[in-house]
Protein backbone atom coordinates (compact mmCIF):
# COMPACT_ATOMS: atom_id res chain seq x y z
CA UNK A 1 0.00 0.00 0.00
CA UNK A 2 1.24 3.21 -0.40
CA UNK A 3 0.90 5.25 2.73
CA UNK A 4 1.33 9.14 3.12
CA UNK A 5 2.42 10.12 6.20
CA UNK A 6 1.61 13.97 6.79
CA UNK A 7 4.31 15.24 9.57
CA UNK A 8 8.30 13.85 9.18
CA UNK A 9 8.85 14.38 13.01
CA UNK A 10 9.56 11.54 15.42
CA UNK A 11 6.09 9.97 14.55
CA UNK A 12 6.23 9.93 11.34
CA UNK A 13 9.67 8.84 10.65
CA UNK A 14 9.08 5.97 12.92
CA UNK A 15 5.28 5.42 11.47
CA UNK A 16 7.43 5.25 7.85
CA UNK A 17 9.91 2.57 9.22
CA UNK A 18 7.52 0.19 11.00
CA UNK A 19 5.46 0.11 7.83
CA UNK A 20 8.52 0.04 5.54
CA UNK A 21 8.91 -3.38 7.69
CA UNK A 22 5.98 -4.71 6.63
CA UNK A 23 6.66 -4.18 3.17
CA UNK A 24 4.54 -1.22 2.52
CA UNK A 25 5.46 2.03 0.43
CA UNK A 26 5.64 5.26 2.81
CA UNK A 27 5.88 8.98 2.21
CA UNK A 28 6.56 11.69 4.23
CA UNK A 29 5.14 15.02 3.99
CA UNK A 30 5.53 18.18 5.66
CA UNK A 31 5.87 22.11 5.74
CA UNK A 32 9.26 22.37 7.78
CA UNK A 33 12.53 23.18 5.34
CA UNK A 34 14.27 19.97 6.74
CA UNK A 35 12.80 17.16 8.89
CA UNK A 36 12.63 16.84 12.47
CA UNK A 37 9.39 18.89 13.86
CA UNK A 38 10.21 19.52 17.66
CA UNK A 39 13.73 17.19 17.72
CA UNK A 40 14.98 20.84 16.56
CA UNK A 41 18.68 21.97 16.32
CA UNK A 42 20.00 25.46 14.57
CA UNK A 43 23.05 26.43 13.35
CA UNK A 44 24.40 29.70 14.25
CA UNK A 45 27.61 30.66 13.35
CA UNK A 46 30.31 27.93 13.69
CA UNK A 47 27.92 26.62 16.50
CA UNK A 48 25.02 24.98 16.81
CA UNK A 49 22.56 24.50 19.37
CA UNK A 50 19.21 22.36 20.08
CA UNK A 51 15.96 24.39 20.64
CA UNK A 52 13.25 21.46 21.20
CA UNK A 53 13.80 18.52 22.72
CA UNK A 54 17.18 18.73 24.37
CA UNK A 55 17.36 14.62 25.69
CA UNK A 56 15.42 11.93 25.88
CA UNK A 57 14.50 8.91 28.76
CA UNK A 58 13.71 5.79 28.23
CA UNK A 59 11.04 3.71 29.92
CA UNK A 60 10.03 0.99 27.29
CA UNK A 61 11.69 -2.31 25.50
CA UNK A 62 10.70 -0.99 22.02
CA UNK A 63 12.43 2.25 22.58
CA UNK A 64 15.28 0.95 24.16
CA UNK A 65 15.71 -1.15 21.17
CA UNK A 66 15.77 1.72 18.91
CA UNK A 67 18.02 3.94 21.36
CA UNK A 68 20.64 0.61 21.71
CA UNK A 69 20.81 1.09 17.56
CA UNK A 70 21.52 4.91 18.02
CA UNK A 71 24.00 4.27 20.66
CA UNK A 72 26.11 1.53 18.88
CA UNK A 73 26.10 4.10 15.59
CA UNK A 74 27.31 6.88 17.85
CA UNK A 75 24.01 8.62 17.16
CA UNK A 76 23.10 9.08 20.68
CA UNK A 77 25.00 8.70 23.62
CA UNK A 78 24.13 8.92 27.54
CA UNK A 79 24.07 12.57 29.15
CA UNK A 80 23.65 12.11 32.82
CA UNK A 81 21.27 10.21 35.03
CA UNK A 82 21.86 7.00 36.60
CA UNK A 83 17.52 5.93 37.39
CA UNK A 84 16.45 6.83 33.89
CA UNK A 85 19.63 8.47 32.31
CA UNK A 86 18.98 11.19 29.78
CA UNK A 87 20.30 10.05 26.34
CA UNK A 88 21.21 13.52 24.12
CA UNK A 89 22.44 13.46 20.51
CA UNK A 90 25.73 14.89 19.93
CA UNK A 91 25.22 16.13 16.15
CA UNK A 92 22.52 17.39 17.48
CA UNK A 93 18.61 16.50 17.79
CA UNK A 94 17.28 17.10 14.76
CA UNK A 95 20.08 14.85 12.62
CA UNK A 96 18.15 11.91 14.78
CA UNK A 97 14.79 12.25 12.82
CA UNK A 98 16.64 13.56 9.03
CA UNK A 99 18.53 10.47 9.07
CA UNK A 100 15.74 8.04 9.90
CA UNK A 101 13.65 9.99 7.04
CA UNK A 102 16.03 9.86 4.29
CA UNK A 103 15.37 6.31 4.06
CA UNK A 104 11.60 7.67 2.54
CA UNK A 105 10.43 9.69 -0.33
CA UNK A 106 10.10 13.26 1.36
CA UNK A 107 8.43 16.31 0.27
CA UNK A 108 9.27 18.72 2.00
CA UNK A 109 8.02 22.92 2.27
CA UNK A 110 4.60 21.36 1.43
CA UNK A 111 1.79 22.54 3.93
CA UNK A 112 -1.58 20.23 3.84
CA UNK A 113 -4.44 22.35 4.36
CA UNK A 114 -7.11 19.73 3.27
CA UNK A 115 -7.85 16.34 3.21
CA UNK A 116 -10.26 13.71 1.31
CA UNK A 117 -10.86 10.65 2.84
CA UNK A 118 -12.88 7.58 1.45
CA UNK A 119 -13.34 3.85 2.45
CA UNK A 120 -10.11 2.91 0.82
CA UNK A 121 -8.57 5.74 -0.14
CA UNK A 122 -6.94 9.38 0.80
CA UNK A 123 -6.12 12.12 -0.39
CA UNK A 124 -3.83 15.57 0.68
CA UNK A 125 -3.74 18.45 -0.77
CA UNK A 126 -0.87 21.31 -0.07
CA UNK A 127 -1.31 25.13 -0.37
CA UNK A 128 1.34 24.91 -2.85
CA UNK A 129 -0.76 23.18 -5.25
CA UNK A 130 0.58 20.00 -4.64
CA UNK A 131 -1.73 16.70 -4.27
CA UNK A 132 -0.85 13.75 -2.63
CA UNK A 133 -2.51 10.39 -3.01
CA UNK A 134 -2.16 7.59 -1.50
CA UNK A 135 -3.78 4.29 0.15
CA UNK A 136 -4.41 5.17 3.51
CA UNK A 137 -2.73 7.61 5.91
CA UNK A 138 -0.90 8.85 9.28
CA UNK A 139 -1.46 12.72 10.14
CA UNK A 140 1.50 13.08 13.48
CA UNK A 141 0.89 17.34 13.37
CA UNK A 142 -0.03 18.51 17.07
CA UNK A 143 -3.48 17.93 17.60
CA UNK A 144 -4.83 21.59 17.67
CA UNK A 145 -3.59 21.74 14.15
CA UNK A 146 -4.80 18.52 12.74
CA UNK A 147 -8.01 19.51 14.57
CA UNK A 148 -8.30 22.75 12.35
CA UNK A 149 -7.34 20.80 9.09
CA UNK A 150 -9.95 18.32 9.56
CA UNK A 151 -12.33 21.24 10.35
CA UNK A 152 -11.39 22.65 7.07
CA UNK A 153 -12.02 19.17 5.04
CA UNK A 154 -15.22 18.45 6.61
CA UNK A 155 -14.66 14.79 5.90
CA UNK A 156 -18.37 13.01 6.16
CA UNK A 157 -18.67 10.71 9.60
CA UNK A 158 -15.61 12.33 11.49
CA UNK A 159 -17.39 14.70 14.19
CA UNK A 160 -16.95 12.81 16.64
CA UNK A 161 -12.80 12.03 15.72
CA UNK A 162 -12.62 15.98 15.21
CA UNK A 163 -14.08 16.54 18.98
CA UNK A 164 -11.60 14.15 20.60
CA UNK A 165 -8.68 16.09 18.83
CA UNK A 166 -10.16 19.39 19.97
CA UNK A 167 -9.92 17.98 23.28
CA UNK A 168 -6.19 17.97 23.13
CA UNK A 169 -5.29 21.38 24.10
CA UNK A 170 -1.15 22.29 24.27
CA UNK A 171 1.05 24.86 25.80
CA UNK A 172 3.47 27.62 24.08
CA UNK A 173 7.25 27.67 24.81
CA UNK A 174 9.21 30.16 23.82
CA UNK A 175 13.09 29.16 23.41
CA UNK A 176 15.89 32.31 23.08
CA UNK A 177 19.25 31.05 21.25
CA UNK A 178 21.72 32.90 22.92
CA UNK A 179 25.02 33.65 21.79
CA UNK A 180 27.45 34.43 24.20
CA UNK A 181 31.52 36.26 24.16
CA UNK A 182 32.75 33.94 27.05
CA UNK A 183 31.08 30.94 27.62
CA UNK A 184 28.59 30.70 30.85
CA UNK A 185 28.33 27.19 32.68
CA UNK A 186 24.98 25.72 33.47
CA UNK A 187 24.82 23.16 36.22
CA UNK A 188 27.40 20.00 35.92
CA UNK A 189 26.65 18.80 33.34
CA UNK A 190 25.17 21.89 31.05
CA UNK A 191 21.57 21.87 32.31
CA UNK A 192 20.14 23.94 35.04
CA UNK A 193 15.89 23.64 35.75
CA UNK A 194 16.33 25.37 39.54
CA UNK A 195 16.84 28.57 41.44
CA UNK A 196 16.19 30.83 38.05
CA UNK A 197 14.80 33.88 37.34
CA UNK A 198 10.72 33.84 36.85
CA UNK A 199 9.62 32.90 33.85
CA UNK A 200 12.91 30.49 33.15
CA UNK A 201 12.54 27.06 33.34
CA UNK A 202 15.52 25.78 31.81
CA UNK A 203 19.24 27.23 30.71
CA UNK A 204 21.16 24.83 28.65
CA UNK A 205 24.89 25.70 27.75
CA UNK A 206 25.41 23.68 24.42
CA UNK A 207 28.83 24.21 24.27
CA UNK A 208 29.07 22.29 27.92
CA UNK A 209 27.19 19.65 26.38
CA UNK A 210 29.29 19.19 23.69
CA UNK A 211 27.29 20.17 20.38
CA UNK A 212 29.53 23.28 19.99
CA UNK A 213 33.04 25.05 20.92
CA UNK A 214 31.06 28.29 20.14
CA UNK A 215 29.44 29.39 24.00
CA UNK A 216 25.89 29.00 23.49
CA UNK A 217 22.92 29.37 25.80
CA UNK A 218 19.45 27.52 24.81
CA UNK A 219 17.07 29.45 27.39
CA UNK A 220 14.01 27.95 27.85
CA UNK A 221 11.18 29.63 28.93
CA UNK A 222 8.21 28.82 31.23
CA UNK A 223 4.53 28.33 29.94
CA UNK A 224 3.04 31.65 31.72
CA UNK A 225 5.80 33.57 30.17
CA UNK A 226 5.74 32.22 26.66
CA UNK A 227 1.79 32.74 26.49
CA UNK A 228 2.41 36.63 27.68
CA UNK A 229 5.10 36.84 24.69
CA UNK A 230 3.83 34.35 21.89
CA UNK A 231 2.58 37.16 19.63
CA UNK A 232 4.72 40.08 20.67
CA UNK A 233 6.94 41.10 17.97
CA UNK A 234 10.61 39.51 18.11
CA UNK A 235 12.30 42.33 19.59
CA UNK A 236 9.75 42.56 22.41
CA UNK A 237 10.51 38.73 23.45
CA UNK A 238 13.65 39.29 22.97
CA UNK A 239 14.39 42.08 25.28
CA UNK A 240 12.58 40.73 28.50
CA UNK A 241 14.23 37.30 27.64
CA UNK A 242 17.79 38.75 28.11
CA UNK A 243 16.56 41.19 31.43
CA UNK A 244 15.33 37.93 32.88
CA UNK A 245 18.11 36.35 31.95
CA UNK A 246 20.60 39.69 33.31
CA UNK A 247 18.81 38.18 36.64
CA UNK A 248 20.85 35.19 36.43
CA UNK A 249 24.61 35.92 35.81
CA UNK A 250 26.33 39.18 34.01
CA UNK A 251 26.54 38.03 30.55
CA UNK A 252 28.01 39.62 27.43
CA UNK A 253 25.36 38.62 24.85
CA UNK A 254 26.58 38.92 21.10
CA UNK A 255 23.25 37.44 19.47
CA UNK A 256 19.92 36.26 20.67
CA UNK A 257 17.30 34.94 18.60
CA UNK A 258 13.86 33.75 19.75
CA UNK A 259 12.42 30.63 18.51
CA UNK A 260 8.66 30.10 19.56
CA UNK A 261 6.59 26.73 19.69
CA UNK A 262 2.67 27.93 19.90
CA UNK A 263 2.37 23.62 20.68
CA UNK A 264 5.12 22.73 22.83
CA UNK A 265 3.87 20.06 24.98
CA UNK A 266 0.19 18.70 25.71
CA UNK A 267 -1.69 19.80 28.59
CA UNK A 268 -4.54 17.54 28.00
CA UNK A 269 -3.34 14.05 26.29
CA UNK A 270 -5.53 11.35 24.73
CA UNK A 271 -4.96 7.63 26.40
CA UNK A 272 -4.78 5.60 23.65
CA UNK A 273 -1.41 5.46 21.40
CA UNK A 274 -3.60 6.66 18.13
CA UNK A 275 -6.90 7.16 16.65
CA UNK A 276 -8.82 6.58 14.08
CA UNK A 277 -11.13 8.42 11.86
CA UNK A 278 -14.02 6.63 12.53
CA UNK A 279 -13.72 3.43 10.29
CA UNK A 280 -11.62 5.64 7.21
CA UNK A 281 -8.12 4.34 6.18
CA UNK A 282 -6.84 7.60 7.88
CA UNK A 283 -5.32 7.94 11.59
CA UNK A 284 -3.66 10.38 13.80
CA UNK A 285 -0.86 9.70 15.69
CA UNK A 286 2.22 12.22 17.68
CA UNK A 287 3.33 12.48 21.57
CA UNK A 288 -0.06 13.48 22.67
CA UNK A 289 -1.26 10.24 22.21
CA UNK A 290 0.00 7.76 25.04
CA UNK A 291 -0.64 4.39 25.54
CA UNK A 292 -2.98 3.69 28.18
CA UNK A 293 -0.25 2.61 30.47
CA UNK A 294 2.29 5.16 29.92
CA UNK A 295 2.83 5.56 33.59
CA UNK A 296 4.55 9.07 32.68
CA UNK A 297 1.63 10.79 31.68
CA UNK A 298 3.41 13.36 29.77
CA UNK A 299 4.05 14.29 25.70
CA UNK A 300 7.94 13.23 25.57
CA UNK A 301 10.23 11.77 22.55
CA UNK A 302 9.18 8.46 24.27
CA UNK A 303 5.58 8.83 23.82
CA UNK A 304 5.77 10.43 20.13
CA UNK A 305 8.34 7.17 18.83
CA UNK A 306 5.64 4.99 20.34
CA UNK A 307 2.82 6.18 19.11
CA UNK A 308 4.29 6.00 15.43
CA UNK A 309 5.07 2.44 15.54
CA UNK A 310 1.19 2.05 17.41
CA UNK A 311 -0.49 3.96 14.70
CA UNK A 312 1.43 2.08 11.74
CA UNK A 313 0.40 -1.16 13.43
CA UNK A 314 -2.81 -0.50 14.04
CA UNK A 315 -2.88 0.45 10.24
CA UNK A 316 -1.13 -2.52 9.36
CA UNK A 317 -3.60 -4.87 10.89
CA UNK A 318 -6.90 -3.55 9.34
CA UNK A 319 -6.01 -2.27 5.80
CA UNK A 320 -3.11 -4.80 4.98
C1 LIG B 1 10.65 23.51 23.54
C2 LIG B 1 10.51 22.03 23.63
C3 LIG B 1 11.28 21.29 24.52
C4 LIG B 1 11.15 19.90 24.60
N1 LIG B 1 11.97 19.21 25.43
C5 LIG B 1 11.89 17.85 25.47
C6 LIG B 1 12.83 17.09 26.20
O1 LIG B 1 13.80 17.63 26.75
N2 LIG B 1 12.65 15.73 26.27
C7 LIG B 1 11.62 15.09 25.61
O2 LIG B 1 11.51 13.86 25.69
N3 LIG B 1 10.75 15.79 24.86
C8 LIG B 1 10.87 17.14 24.76
N4 LIG B 1 10.02 17.86 23.96
C9 LIG B 1 8.94 17.14 23.26
C10 LIG B 1 9.41 16.40 22.00
O3 LIG B 1 10.19 17.26 21.21
C11 LIG B 1 8.16 15.97 21.24
O4 LIG B 1 7.39 15.15 22.09
C12 LIG B 1 8.41 15.19 19.94
O5 LIG B 1 9.50 15.69 19.21
C13 LIG B 1 7.13 15.25 19.13
O6 LIG B 1 7.24 14.51 17.93
P1 LIG B 1 5.97 14.39 16.97
O7 LIG B 1 6.40 13.63 15.78
O8 LIG B 1 4.80 13.89 17.76
O9 LIG B 1 5.57 15.90 16.57
P2 LIG B 1 6.41 17.01 15.79
O10 LIG B 1 7.85 16.86 16.04
O11 LIG B 1 5.77 18.31 16.14
O12 LIG B 1 6.16 16.67 14.25
C14 LIG B 1 5.03 17.13 13.55
C15 LIG B 1 5.46 17.60 12.17
O13 LIG B 1 4.28 17.99 11.46
C16 LIG B 1 4.62 19.09 10.64
N5 LIG B 1 3.37 19.79 10.30
C17 LIG B 1 2.52 20.45 11.13
N6 LIG B 1 1.47 20.95 10.44
C18 LIG B 1 1.67 20.60 9.14
C19 LIG B 1 0.93 20.80 7.93
N7 LIG B 1 -0.25 21.45 7.91
N8 LIG B 1 1.43 20.29 6.77
C20 LIG B 1 2.61 19.59 6.75
N9 LIG B 1 3.35 19.38 7.87
C21 LIG B 1 2.88 19.87 9.04
C22 LIG B 1 5.59 19.90 11.47
O14 LIG B 1 6.41 20.71 10.64
C23 LIG B 1 6.38 18.80 12.19
O15 LIG B 1 7.60 18.49 11.52
C24 LIG B 1 10.17 19.24 23.80
C25 LIG B 1 9.41 19.97 22.89
C26 LIG B 1 9.58 21.35 22.79
C27 LIG B 1 8.80 22.12 21.78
Amino acid sequence: MQIAIAGAGLAGVFAAQTLAAAGHEPFLIDKGRSAGGRMATRRIGQGRADHGAQFFTVRTEIFQKEVDRWLERGQVKKWFGDDHPRYMAPDGMNTLVKQMASAFDLHLEEKIVRMEAEADSILLAADSGSIFPADAGIVTFPPPQTAELMHRSAIPGTKETVKTLEMLTFRPAIVGLVTLKQPAEAGSHGMLDRDLPEGIEKIIAADQKGLTSEPILSVYMTADWSRRYLDEPDEKAAEALNNSLAEWKQLEVKDLQVKRWRYSEAEQTHAGAWLQAESLPLYFAGDAFLHRDDASGRTRVESAVLSGIAAAEALIKQHG
